[in-house]
Parts: C-alpha cells; sequence; structure tokens
C-alpha cells in the first residue's frame, strides 16, 4: 500500500518553500521560489497554486498545509499580518481550495514549527512547551499538553510581541518595546548600531544582519557579544514570565537566528534564574530545535492531516 502524502508550504517574506511530506516526518520533492509579487491577491494565490502543481508533479495527495507569517482564522483567512500586511483579510485557505481541487490548511507558520518539533524533534518528549522562532521577526508557538493552542482568534502563542521595554522601540504590530524588535536579527543589527554609537560616536556601518553580528561576536567583537547578550537578557525576561504563568517542560529555539543561541545563553539563564519562579524555571528545558527549517513543513503537513474543522492538533498525543 502507498503511503499518503501532504503538500506542504512554508510562505516567507522572500522565498517559499515546498515539498511533500509523509507522516513518517520526511520530506520530498523540495522546492524553492521567491515568494510571488503581493499587489493583486488574485495573481499572488494563482502563482502559488501554479508552485504547488509544479511540486505535486504527478504524486496525488490528500491536503495541503500552509504556513503563512500571520494570525490565521479559523476557515483560513489571515486576520492579520504584521510584516506582510497586503495578506490582511486574504481567505487564502478557501482560495487555494478552489484552485487545486483539494483540502487546504493555512496555519501560523510558527505554529507549524511547534507542530513539527512536537512530532519529530526536540518536543517530542515534552507534554508542554514553547517553541521560539529567531528570524527576521520573532515567533512562537505553543504546545498544551500535546495540543496546539491556537486561540478562538488564531493569535496565541505570539511571543514576540510581548513587551520587554515599556516605551521602547516601535513594532509593526502597533505597539512598542516588543520582544521582536531585540531579538531578531534586526533587532540585534538595531542593537549594535546603538551601542556601537554609545561607544565611539558616528561608526561605520557595521553588521547589516543577525548572521554578521554573530560572525563578528565570534571573532571577539566586544560590541557584537554585548548585543547578543542583550537580546539572550530580554529573551530571558519573557521566557521567565512564561514559566510563572503556564509552568511548562521546555522552550526550544528555533529559526535562522537561533545559531546564536550559545551567545545569548548565559545571560538568558541569568535573568530566568532571577525572575522565574525557583521551581518553574528549574523544569524550563531551553533547547535549541533538531529539524531546522524543515520543522515548519513538517508540522504544516500534519496539520493538513488533521480535520480541517478540528483546531487542536488531533486526538490523540502528538507523538503516538
Ligand atoms: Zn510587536
Amino acid at each position: 500500500m502507498s503511503e499518503d502524502l501532504y503538500l506542504a508550504m512554508d510562505l516567507g517574506g522572500t522565498n517559499c518553500r515546498a515539498g511533500l511530506a509523509g507522516l513518517d516526518g520526511r520530506l520530498r520533492n523540495m522546492r524553492r521560489m521567491a515568494t510571488p509579487d503581493l499587489a493583486s491577491p488574485r495573481d499572488f494565490v494563482s502563482a502559488l497554486a501554479d508552485f504547488c502543481r509544479l511540486v505535486m508533479g504527478d504524486v496525488r495527495v490528500q491536503s495541503f498545509g500552509l504556513g503563512v507569517p500571520g494570525a490565521v482564522e479559523a476557515a483560513g483567512r489571515i486576520a492579520f499580518s504584521p510584516n506582510l500586511p497586503q495578506l490582511n483579510g486574504l481567505p487564502l485557505a478557501l482560495e487555494l481550495q478552489e484552485l487545486l481541487g483539494m483540502p487546504v490548511r493555512v496555519v501560523n507558520d510558527a505554529n507549524a514549527i511547534a507542530v513539527g518539533e512536537a512530532c519529530y524533534g526536540a518536543g517530542r518528549e515534552l507534554d508542554s512547551f514553547l517553541t521560539i522562532t529567531l528570524g527576521t521577526g520573532v515567533g512562537g508557538g505553543l504546545i498544551l499538553r500535546r495540543r496546539l493552542w491556537e486561540g478562538p482568534d488564531g493569535t496565541a502563542g505570539e511571543v514576540g510581541h510581548l513587551m520587554v521595554e515599556a516605551e521602547g522601540r516601535s513594532c509593526a504590530c502597533g505597539s512598542r518595546g516588543c520582544l521582536e524588535q531585540y531579538a531578531s536579527g534586526p533587532g540585534l543589527v538595531r542593537t549594535y548600531r546603538e551601542l556601537a554609537s554609545a561607544v565611539a560616536g558616528a561608526v561605520a556601518p557595521g553588521p547589516a544582519s543577525g548572521e554578521e553580528v554573530a560572525q563578528a561576536a565570534e571573532g571577539g567583537d566586544a560590541i557584537a557579544l554585548a548585543s547578543l547578550g542583550e537580546a539572550g537578557r530580554r529573551l530571558g525576561q519573557v521566557i521567565a514570565g512564561v514559566a510563572n504563568l503556564l509552568n511548562i517542560d521546555g522552550v526550544i529555539i528555533t529559526g535562522g537566528a537561533s545559531g546564536h543561541l550559545p551567545l545569548m545563553l548565559p545571560a538568558l539563564h541569568q535573568e530566568l534564574h532571577l525572575r522565574a519562579f525557583a521551581t518553574a524555571g528549574r523544569r524550563l528545558a531551553i533547547q535549541p530545535g533538531m529539524l531546522g527549517d524543515g520543522a515548519g513543513l513538517l508540522g504544516a503537513a500534519r496539520l493538513a492531516a488533521m480535520s480541517p474543522t478540528h483546531f487542536s492538533v488531533n486526538d490523540e498525543p502528538l507523538n503516538s
């Protein structure tokens, strides 16, 4: 008997990646393309559908799971995307379903990552945990008692928009001082520039990305090290609050910028120790993700395999 396969896609601000996933946790037919122009929603959806057909080829798939950077309502309509506002209000699941003739499940990309790590990665042994995805933004996905907690409006788990500085940097979500503005790649660059100008006045441009800040830190650049320490401190503040609120088992840190984690961990643990209840803080395992950028695709496929009317992950434990 041939294995059931699901189409999975991750829609990013710059690139879209897609592939076919079985429930064995393996990805096949992986492809990547530049994110289509968002100026015309009709052309955008049609370009996504063409990409889906290319990835599927002659393979028959059961359904399609699509991770998007935004809050997604139950019917697969994108309610709010801080970093891709052109998607706001787009009934993406319905439109793709009509074009492709198969069930489509649209999910928040960070929630898809949480489900992927829960089923196949670092979260397999954890009952309740949070994933924090560090990249261009800071995403979050919450698994409680082996179920994805999305909330009635699909906005749960958004740790990137918890406040760490009351009058801090303004954020695309409309608030100020959100964690995302300090712990994302662009946030790191901004911290570096602020610290550099405080030390030396007018300075050379300095690192242009989170990766470049990390490279400078590994080369011994004191300002880069301090910038990563600052991001770690802010992450630790938020994680301590999460520990006190939810008393979960772990935090899994993933995403492009999570490679800098070792340089952020000392400040992170210091804040966690200072601020969390001792028992809740001790229980919390802080660990990197295991699946890299496959987590979101595997999680989207897993969610697509569930009944579209059922908005917890499934009725069974995720790792059964
Ligand atoms: Zn925000």
